[in-house]
């Protein structure tokens, strides 16, 4: 029996989902696999575990999983269904990349889907569970995808085995087609239950214009017409990125002060006495305490929208909440005049940000202040914010592209789905009538697509292909992918996984089309499980399979997780938005400039180019204490730093349990690499990088001038180039390998090492 408190019982039955408790529980009865749809805030995430729990599902027999697709909601939710159900963490648990809470006690226990997928890899039949909840599947993150595939097979075979288990796929949109009409999926399609929400209507007012650009302007002017015009009611406003949230609330902030500690009610005070009062009460704030093991290196794709950082994203800290003064975004055409007369409470909310800032927005403003969220993609479905009236949305996301041939990745701000609008749109009315304003005209939104694509379809799959080969998946093609990726992606992973050795060879016998040479289905080499074991992509796997020579596995671990975590600098070209920030900014830049020279080392290691730079960063910042200081001080993100440092130990254990002979340790005074060791490094990074080679264009070759300084790469029609903050960019090597090509201005390669022409 559950034990819950009064208020929180209350609160609950409000849910809609509550009164579906039976007709759920039965179906789950009756069926292997059943699946819910239901509004997002009707109670699915948070209700049905407990259902399950109530109903004996949590038993010596097994446990009750469930999956997210980020770690924002595994964590908060495992936090919340602990409280309502008044149970301690080590009974309703969590597990994401790096850390947990799950303990011999555990009944419920919220992960991410690559969790779950690498204990599959562990235990195809998941005897710890007793039944799985897949999360958010309207989401369609490639992890989801790949377990409702294994799941479909592994959830019979265990019945067939007498080890009953439940699967229960959970959608916040009736599009579940993908899932119930595929009959490689399911034979017989699981039955759907709908929850009917309690949805208040929702005015949609759409704009005459849509501005093009200033979006964040846009938005901006909206709020303050909301916040000025209309009744009491939170603000939830939907931006592409952390850089536009922050500036979106710097600018808020700084229009309708909210003074935290203090009644608003002191307007007898001069405005200079305010202010004073202000600075003051500002220098005494303490900073919330943050949990550093909330920082990570993602799954692959997670949290992308915030990771641009480096490329056009202005990085904020957390403490960010005291820098009001600080610039703005140069799209400020007017700015409103400070009001605290009517202050607002300013949250941000994304994937990156601490748990502890994100909780914030479960709760109640302060009393006579405004809510309002700022908040990038994850509002959408994950995280339901009590107390939204009104919805500015942006009507954009920001997301990842890949060229399919050539891996060339950008990111890209583009228009969303209607049903994401729509989505958005429904926030507004959980608790009351609400309105929805979208920053772009009706026509405009005739324009979205129905659906956003299945992220399968958008991206390469080669460390999916890997995994599901060490799952002995030999046939990838013929996997019951809930939406099966192109088989141009399908085909480059296996090509690329061949060349890194982690695929046997196909026999050549003939000439065979490329689509059959895919079908062939080459089975994974010792090499490769080896590598399966590793949580980065192939690539690097590849390069840690071989860090052994010469004493040079920390340093290759190093280089890894520097690689992975992929944007250490701080960025210091963003726009400044005072003349004095500009000249700080200037000054940091050069100190960043003159630390990547020192850490470039000197002799051999300057062929190690950016990759040398990494290591020379960590080392030293390890060396230091990895302390934020040190990282303001000197160019590099802390957050960063702390991932790689979280990733370095993850990876070092993950080494010596494949090679138990390998006996590697984080060692925080790693000497730098010796001249022979810096040989056999730049050997290993090219076994891993082998067909991300360039070679430069020699002058006599230089037919058109856009050709200058530019690298000539196999796949690629046009140059690429070493960006200006590389450490090989006045020395342009002959022939280089480089980690990704990114387009921003110009196709620049990141990540640049210099090879040995043969
Ligand atoms: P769904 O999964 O269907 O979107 P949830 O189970 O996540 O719905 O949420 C149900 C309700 O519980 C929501 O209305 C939300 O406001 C409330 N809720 C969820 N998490 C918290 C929290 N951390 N604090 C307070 N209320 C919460
Ligand atoms: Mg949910």
């Amino acid at each position: 029996p559950v034990d819950r408190l009064p208020e929180i019982q209350e609160a609950r039955l409000r849910l809609p989902i509550l009164a579906e408790e039976q007709v759920i529980m039965e179906a789950v009865r009756e069926n292997e696999c059943v699946v819910l749809c239901g509004e997002t805030g009707s109670g699915k995430t948070t209700q049905v575990p407990q259902f399950l729990y109530e109903a004996g599902y949590a038993s010596s027999a097994g446990i009750i999983g469930v999956t997210e697709p980020r770690r924002v909601a595994a964590v908060s939710m495992s936090h919340r269904v602990a409280t309502e159900m008044n149970l301690p963490s080590g009974v309703v648990s969590y597990q994401i990349r790096y850390e947990g809470n799950v303990t011999e006690d555990t009944k419920i226990k919220f992960m991410t889907d690559g969790v779950l997928l690498k204990e599959i890899q562990k235990d195809f039949l998941l005897q710890k569970y007793s039944v799985i909840i897949i999360d958010e599947a309207h989401e369609r993150s490639v992890y989801t995808d790949i377990l409702i595939g294994l799941l479909s097979r592994i959830v019979p075979l265990r019945n067939k085995k007498g080890l009953p288990m439940k699967l229960i796929i959970m959608s916040a949109t009736l599009r579940v087609e993908d899932f119930t009409e595929n009959k490689r999926l399911f034979r017989s399609p699981p039955p759907v239950i709908k929850v009917e929400a309690r949805q208040f209507a929702v005015t949609v007012h759409f704009n005459k214009r849509t501005p093009m650009d200033n979006y964040t302007g846009e938005a901006f002017r909206k709020i303050c017409k909301i916040h000025r015009m209309l009744p009491p009611g939170g603000i939830l406003v939907f931006l592409t990125g952390q850089a536009e949230v922050h500036s979106v609330c710097r600018r808020l902030r700084k229009a309708f002060p909210y003074r935290p500690n203090q009644e608003h009610t002191d307007s007898m005070e001069t405005e200079d006495l305010k202010k004073s009062k202000r600075e003051k009460k500002k220098k005494n704030v303490s900073l919330p305490r943050i949990n550093l093991d909330s920082y990570s290196a993602l799954p692959v794709d997670e949290g992308d929208e915030d990771r641009q950082a480096g490329i056009d994203e202005d990085d904020d800290d957390e403490g960010s909440d005291l820098e009001l003064e600080l610039g703005d975004h140069p799209d400020s055409d007017h700015e409103e005049k400070a009001d605290p007369s009517i202050p607002l409470y300013v949250l941000p909310l994304y994937s990156l940000l601490a748990p502890e800032q994100q909780a914030k927005v479960f709760r109640p403003p302060p009393a006579g202040a405004r809510l309002c969220v700022v908040a990038t993609n994850v509002a959408e479905t994950s995280l339901t914010i009590p107390g939204v009236k009104y919805v500015v949305d942006c009507g954009r996301v920001k997301k990842r592209f890949y060229d399919r041939v050539t891996g060339v990745s950008s990111f890209k701000v583009t228009w969303i789905s209607q049903a994401s609008a729509n989505q958005r749109a429904g926030r507004a009315g959980r608790t009351e009538p609400g309105h929805c304003y979208r920053l772009y005209s009706s026509a405009v939104f005739g324009d979205f697509s129905l659906f956003s694509e299945a992220e399968i379809t958008r991206r390469p799959v080669d460390d999916l292909v890997i995994q599901m080969k060490d799952l002995n998946i030999e046939k990838v093609v013929n996997f019951p992918f809930p939406t099966p990726p192109s088989s141009e992606a399908l085909i480059a992973a296996e090509q690329l996984l061949i060349s890194l050795g982690a695929l046997e060879e196909p026999p050549r016998r003939g000439r065979l089309g490329e689509m059959e040479r895919a079908r062939l289905s080459c089975p994974i080499t010792p090499l490769g499980r080896a590598m399966a074991a590793f949580p980065v992509a192939p690539r690097y796997a590849k390069m840690l399979a071989l860090g052994r020579q010469q004493g040079c596995m920390p340093y290759i671990i190093t280089i890894v997780a520097a690689m992975t975590v992929r944007e250490i600098f701080e960025d210091y070209d963003r726009p400044a938005g005072s003349e004095e920030e500009s000249t700080k900014m200037a000054g940091k830049k050069a100190r960043s400039v003159q630390m990547r020279r020192l850490w470039a080392g000197q002799g051999q290691s300057l062929q190690l180019g950016d990759l040398m730079v990494l290591l020379g960063a960590v080392g030293a910042c390890e060396f230091a204490g990895c302390t934020r200081q040190f990282c303001e001080e000197n160019g590099l993100r802390f957050k960063a730093m702390l991932e790689i440092r979280r990733l370095r130990g993850q990876l070092t254990n993950a080494v010596n349990a494949v090679c138990s002979d390998a006996g590697v340790y984080v060692d925080n005074k790693m000497a730098p690499p010796t001249e022979s060791q810096v040989v056999f490094l730049r050997q290993i990074v090219l076994a891993g990088l082998g067909d991300h080679i360039a070679r430069r264009v020699q002058a006599e070759e230089l037919l058109d001038p856009k050709w200058r300084n530019g690298y000539k790469t196999p796949l690629l029609d046009d140059p690429v180039f070493i960006h200006p903050s590389s450490a090989l960019h006045k020395t342009l090597p002959e022939f280089v390998v480089y980690q990704e090509v990114m387009e921003t201005t110009k196709m620049y390669m990141r990540g640049v090492c210099a090879v040995q022409a043969e």
